[in-house]
This record gives structure tokens, sequence and C-alpha cells, in this order.
């Protein structure tokens, strides 16, 4: 495989969506041109400068020491070895999760769990159709409510899992919005545990 640039890989615990709680390596890969307003990883409007290292495929295997593996970015999907990668990690006895906005498509495996997080609503970049039938749970951010022009109708028929996540600074106000809409979709609230419990998701190992 050739190489890819990781900003960094961490051992910690997922914090979000269905496999929330759940000791995980999070592969953090370099790069996203999504531009989300409200990014909290340094890639949206305001953008942070970001390190990385040029990985080896093998060097990325050594590192997932949890047996799930959450890939995520940036966007994942953008990196043309995900595939690849998400192959290697399954045989070597993973369970692969990606975190992608669907703004790019990369035909994964099918035993990789996808989390689908559309920024249609906020940003150029919309995302493909086809992860309306590939995904595992679909997560919408609500800040405002608008979000589900874009996503209403697409939730009523989607088949798995329904996230609705309040946007981390507004949530005093748009938590009670997604209690309502998990009632109405049949879906859940989707909680940032990893930031209300202060968990370090950081560069450094834990
Ligand atoms: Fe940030 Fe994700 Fe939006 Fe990219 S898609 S700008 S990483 S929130």
């Amino acid at each position: 495989m050739e190489t890819i640039k990781i900003e960094y890989i961490i051992n910690t615990v997922q914090g979000e969506g269905r496999w929330c709680g759940t000791p995980a390596t999070l592969v953090r890969t370099f790069g996203c041109p999504v531009s989300c307003p409200w990014c909290d990883t340094g890639y949206g409007e305001n953008k942070t400068d970001h390190g990385y290292a040029v990985m080896e495929l093998a060097e990325i295997l050594t590192a997932c020491r949890e047996r799930h593996v959450m890939i995520t970015g940036g966007e994942p999907m953008i990196h043309r070895q995900l595939p690849e990668i998400c192959e290697a990690l399954i045989e070597a006895g993973k369970f692969v999760q990606i975190e992608t906005s669907g703004a790019f498509w990369q035909d994964v495996p099918d035993d990789v769990w996808v989390t689908f997080s559309p920024k249609d609503h906020c940003s150029s970049y919309k995302s493909k159709p086809q992860f309306w039938a590939r995904a595992n749970e679909v997560k919408v951010v609500i800040s405002d409510g608008r979000e589900m022009d874009f996503y209403g109708e697409k939730l009523k028929s989607f088949k798995g899992e329904k996230l609705f996540q309040p946007e981390y600074e507004r949530r005093q106000w748009s938590t009670p919005l997604c209690v309502q809409l998990a009632r109405e979709y049949g879906g859940r609230l989707s909680i940032q545990a990893h930031k209300l419990l202060g968990l370090q998701i950081g560069r450094a190992h834990v």
C-alpha cells in the first residue's frame, strides 16, 4: 500500500453514537475540504494547523491496540488507501468503524460499520446518495432544526440507526429538539460523552 497521512492514532473510547463507551483505537486521518462552520477538529471554516505522520500500513496495524478501530478525520473517504486499510484491519481481527460526511465515496468492505453524518446543510460538499443505503447509522448534528429540511424525507425510509446529536455549542437549546426528533423518527439522542466527561482525545496515547 502507498503511505497515508495520519494526524494521530490514540487508544481511547468511542464518545458518540451506537458504539459510545466502547474502548477503541481512534485513527484520525489528515485533511478535510468540507469546511463545516462548527467543526471541532480544526478542519472547519476556522482552520488550524495540523501535523501529520506519513504512515505505512504495518505501522497503522501495530498502533491499533483495541479490537474496535474507528477511522475518522478530517474526512477519511478522501484517502484512496482507505479500503485497503480496512481490509487489513478486518483480516487482523478488528471491528472497523468509519465516520464520514459522505461527501466522497470509497467502496469499503461490507463488514465496516459506516457512520454517516451528512453536511449538506452547511457545506457546498453534498453527500453521495449511495450512503443512505450503505450506512449503518446516520448521525444528524442539530443546530437549529433547519437541518431536517435536508434529511427528513430520507430519514423516514432509512433502515439503520438514526441519531440526533446537539451541536455542542448550542446543546442547551438543541437537546430538547433532538429528543423530539428521536421520538418522531424512531431514533436516539446522541451525546458527545467524551466532551461531557472531559476525556482526553488528543495526541497522547491513553
Ligand atoms: Fe470538520 Fe467533519 Fe465538517 Fe470535515 S466534515 S469540516 S472534519 S465536521
